[in-house]
């Protein structure tokens, strides 16, 4: 094994864990995917991302067939959509973040983009956040649905469970992916009142540059 692989192995341990302690998945959800020279590396089916074994992590081949490790999670198809659909990715966090959770069941949201441009880092790491349609979990029409939108963006938010976001690294999708469910957490604590968000022109001005990598 290269070290490059196996660095990425313990980045992406390291970086579930943190996740996990932190409470921004729970249980055996949320999986974490990152790319390398000769496939891509997911974490396995039914674990948990606080307590992940580096030389049992899933590596895939482009077809989504297994090559070495524990069987992946049953979500690998939402993480071969990303990349298919984004080439430039790296790596793609997908968790089941509560406050973005809450924001997916909320009515009357606009499902082109779910939340406003509230902070600079939300426009500079998200930008806009459509929202995919709900499909039961392992319904393969949620990939379709996913590879709908992937093309555009980034960051996704399926209704009734959770973001999906990549990055150019697994640093760029982890700290953007926190990024969204922070803003999520912001924007239900401010239910109820009048807010000021960023107007279009600093959103605008924000992306023009800092164009999200
Ligand atoms: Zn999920």
């Amino acid at each position: 094994m290269s070290s490059k692989e196996s660095q990425l192995r313990e980045q992406i341990c390291a970086t579930a864990k943190s996740m996990f302690d932190r409470g921004l998945t729970h249980g055996s959800t949320g999986n974490i995917s990152a790319k390398l020279d000769d496939g891509w590396l997911l974490t396995p089916t039914g674990s948990s991302l606080g307590a992940l074994d580096p030389a049992r992590l899933s590596k895939l081949d482009w077809n989504g067939k297994l090559i070495a490790g524990d069987a992946p999670s049953k979500e690998n198809f939402l993480h071969l959509a990303m990349y298919q659909e984004r080439p430039a990715n790296g790596a793609v966090v997908h968790l089941h973040a509560t406050h973005s959770v809450a924001v997916s069941l909320l009515e009357e949201l606009d499902p082109a983009d779910v939340l406003p441009p509230l902070t600079a880092y939300y426009v500079m790491r998200i930008g806009s956040l459509p929202l995919v349609p709900y499909f039961a979990p392992g319904d393969l029409q949620l990939a379709d649905a996913v590879r709908r939108f992937a093309g555009k963006h980034h960051a996704l938010l399926l209704a009734n469970h959770g973001p999906v976001v990549g990055g150019s690294s697994l640093s760029a999708a982890a700290d953007a992916a926190e990024e969204l469910e922070a803003t999520a957490k912001l924007f239900l604590l401010l239910q109820g009142r009048r807010i000021r968000a960023l107007t279009q022109a600093q959103a605008d001005d924000l992306r023009t540059r800092f164009p999200i990598k």
